[in-house]
């Protein structure tokens, strides 16, 4: 008897180690299964590590960017789509993290719980639609004249991604053997995409922000009288301005890009004041963009001198932007307050996130709202001159941010007001030089391509 029960005792436990193990494994395919048939090592989608039988990735317009034939990886006929692509698609071998071959990986290898890798044929799985118009991908890439930087372009309205591009790259379809991506050589970053995850020093399109701050803080700041002298002294130390604009307003000390104006704004307003409405606009968070996370800005004041802080308020010092970030501030800006999430997956099987979801990060007032569409609007009609945008209704601020050991880099970031044009665009061309001479052109031209595509923005 004492026989029979200890036997019974071992089965038991046996028959729950059984049913333990078979938990687990249940719960391991239901998680890691997608990452398991997707491994580079699985010679049914993978040749040589390199992605192959999967569905294909399509601009906005069904137009195929990459897809694959007889088992093969193939990429568009067009050399400067492939090139201005790159990024967004991501490379084969999936060195470009953020890339949708990467993030979407297993939706396009046809990958599914149930059936697993059965729909995978020789052709692969399930295509990836994109919000991106091919034409305005490629004129965002010739915008940045073979130098490094990025161009993402979109609609503030519902967050459809229309162009994004970054450089360095190289074409796909003819990878260079040997790339220098040393600091400061010609293939610096290659892998990273530099909306997503470059961060930079804003220049003067942070005055911007030090204009929220003012608004918010400065009673009848709109107001006010200002003296520029050329420079605005602050202990034995001055902020050097770009010209000497004498007495000024707030209006045309943003348009003229006043150093001293907001030297003394940002002297004035403290180093908690700027932190916090700096908060406010969602620097120090990151957001995700169709599955891939942005890197996030920053901005320390921390021990910072009153000096610091008249640099920090014109876009120098320590500040480090991210161009999704003030993308999605033009926008905010451009849509009454709200913010809207960029995406740039329009249709696959499987959707990473929410598409055009709201940018809680940034709090921006709609009455700071309405303010500084009035002021970025009077920068282009009053200075920049509306001949650099025609016919676009066009607001924004340039920026020329000064580096160490190099030239500027040439920003602008701006949005239109036109109800069919719901079009807000960051352009940032890393020692691209003065952004009023270069960056404002290069946006005009992405802007005009966007508004000659065949597609029709939807309101
Ligand atoms: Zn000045």
């Amino acid at each position: 008897m004492k026989t029979i029960t200890r036997r019974a005792a071992v089965l038991f436990v046996l028959i729950a180690a059984f049913f333990i193990g078979l938990g687990f494994l249940l719960f391991s395919f239901i998680t890691n299964g997608s990452t398991w048939a997707s491994s580079r090592l699985n010679t049914h989608v993978f040749t040589n590590r390199q992605l192959a039988a999967a569905g294909a990735v399509l601009d906005r317009n069904g137009n195929v960017l990459v897809e694959t034939k007889d088992g093969a990886r193939v990429w568009t006929s067009d050399s400067t789509l492939r090139k201005a692509s790159l990024h967004l698609v991501g490379d084969a071998e999936g060195y470009i993290a953020t890339g949708v071959q990467t993030l979407y990986r297993s939706s396009l290898i046809g990958y599914n719980f149930v059936n697993g890798l059965y729909r995978a044929g020789k052709d692969g799985g399930n295509d990836v639609r994109l919000t991106i118009d091919s034409e305005a991908q490629k004129a965002a890439y010739n915008a940045l004249s073979g130098g490094k930087g990025t161009i993402c372009a979109y609609n503030y309205k519902t967050g459809e991604v229309l162009c994004m591009v970054s450089a360095p790259t190289y074409d796909p379809m003819y990878k260079p053997a040997s790339m220098n991506t040393s600091t400061g050589g010609a293939y610096d970053g290659v892998y990273m995409n530099r909306f997503l995850n470059g961060v930079f020093t804003p220049g003067s399109t942070f005055k911007v922000v030090t204009a929220i701050c003012a608004l918010d803080n400065l009673p009848n700041v709109r107001k006010r009288s200002f003296t520029c002298t050329g420079s605005y002294k602050i202990g034995d130390s001055a902020v050097k301005c770009n010209g000497v604009h004498g007495k000024i307003t707030f209006e045309r000390a943003l348009n003229v890009s006043c150093n001293s104006v907001f030297a003394e704004l940002a002297k004035e307003l403290g180093n908690d004041a700027l932190t916090a409405t700096v908060r406010q606009l969602g620097f120090g968070k990151n957001v995700k963009v169709s599955g891939a996370l942005t890197t996030k800005s920053t901005f320390d004041l921390h021990d910072a001198a009153a000096i610091d802080r008249g640099w920090a308020g014109i876009g120098q010092y320590t500040t480090l932007v991210n161009p999704c970030q003030m993308l999605m501030l033009a926008g905010a800006i451009a849509n009454g307050g709200t913010a809207i999430v960029p995406y740039v997956v329009e249709s696959s099987s499987k959707l990473l996130d929410v598409k055009g979801q709201v940018n809680k990060n940034i709090q921006l007032s709609e009455t700071d709202a309405k303010i500084m569409r009035k002021l970025l609007r009077s920068n282009v009609e009053n200075y920049y001159g509306d001949s650099r945008f025609p016919n676009l209704q066009f607001c924004g601020k340039t920026g020329s941010a000064e580096v160490i050991g190099g030239r500027s880099h040439a920003w602008f970031f701006g949005f239109s007001l036109r109800s069919d044009f719901p079009v807000a665009i960051v352009v940032c061309l890393e020692n691209g030089g003065i952004g009023l001479n270069n960056a404002v052109p290069a946006a005009n031209k992405v802007l005009q391509a966007i508004k000659n595509s065949t597609f029709h923005i939807p309101n």
